[in-house]
């Protein structure tokens, strides 16, 4: 059987899940959108995601027509037409059917997508032993062009250095902003330790302000390992004793090798597997707690 998309209150066959040549998040990449996982039934973080989902919309002039608790509801709905408990979850916003023109006055109807699938990423090999890394020449989007901070349908910088990794052989690249730097990667936040405590890029320098990175930060909290936002420069990452990527679709996954300089031991390292373990206790700790 077919997997089903819902677009616009009507599931369709994932073959005929199709919007229209006209709609500017095509002609434009005029939209924002979440990518969500599910664990055993649970929506993950639904807040978080459906809170910067309506941000994203709203710097953007764009309006959702669905609440939060309706957008839930159809995530859940999705999911239980396709019989998953345990999948990946796109939403996506459009700003429309309109005109062959920019103004988005003339497209009337936003289309709202939830996709439910599968996601892998990455192999488990990666997640075991780490993986490289190259930092691309294409920059994040400066705050003044277009907020990093936004979750649209704009990913083209991402994908160029997305493109610029698998050139070089890897699968994930660190992108800089427009001041040198450390911002993220294409689409994962970025994390260093050093003497037993952990870094991340702030928001402000060019970071998307990761649901999986928040969880990471409180997990941090928790397991009382010292974590900072902090403005990280490459040299920082060259001289790290670990670094570990986290992001929905790649959960946490460690970095052993960084343009070519390996970090630390070359293997992932302590505190890197207490946070990965933490994370994978935690989402399913969070399902327990709901359905006890
Ligand atoms: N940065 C970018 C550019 C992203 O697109 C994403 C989402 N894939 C992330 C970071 C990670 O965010 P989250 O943990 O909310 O998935």
């Amino acid at each position: 059987m077919s997997l089903k998309v819902w677009i616009d209150g009507q599931y369709y066959d994932k073959e005929n899940a199709k919007i229209s040549v006209y709609d500017h998040g095509l002609l434009y990449g005029d939209g924002v959108f979440e990518g969500i996982r599910a664990y055993n039934g649970r929506i993950f973080e639904c807040q978080a995601h459906v809170h910067r989902l309506f941000d994203s919309a709203k710097a953007i002039r764009l309006s959702i027509p669905y609440t939060a608790k309706q957008l839930e509801k159809v995530i859940y709905e999705t999911m239980a037409t396709n019989g998953f408990t345990d999948c990946y979850v796109r939403l996506v916003v459009t700003r429309g059917a309109g005109t062959l023109g920019l103004d988005p006055n003339r497209c009337p109807q936003p289309s709202v997508i939830c996709i439910t699938d599968l996601v892998r990423l990455y192999p488990q090999e990666m997640y075991d032993k780490g993986m490289a890394v190259v930092t691309a020449s294409v920059i994040r989007n400066h705050p003044n062009a277009l907020s990093p901070r936004i979750k649209s349908l704009n990913y083209l910088n991402n994908i160029l250095a997305k493109i610029e990794a698998i050139d070089a052989g890897v699968s994930e690249a660190i992108m800089l902003n427009h001041e040198g730097y450390v911002a993220e990667c294409t689409a994962d936040n970025f994390f260093v330790v050093r003497n037993g405590q952990v870094f991340t890029p702030p928001a402000s320098d060019g970071a998307l302000e990761g649901v999986t990175r928040g969880v990471i930060m409180n997990l941090c909290q928790s397991s009382f390992i010292p974590i900072h936002e902090r403005r990280l420069e490459r040299h920082d990452i060259y001289i790290a004793d670990e670094c570990f990527l986290t992001g929905t679709a790649a959960e946490v996954i460690p970095v052993t090798k960084v343009d070519g300089r390996v970090i630390g031991t070359g293997e992932p390292g302590p505190t890197t597997r207490k946070l990965l373990e933490a994370f994978h206790k935690f989402v399913r700790l969070v399902e327990n707690e709901v359905t006890n």
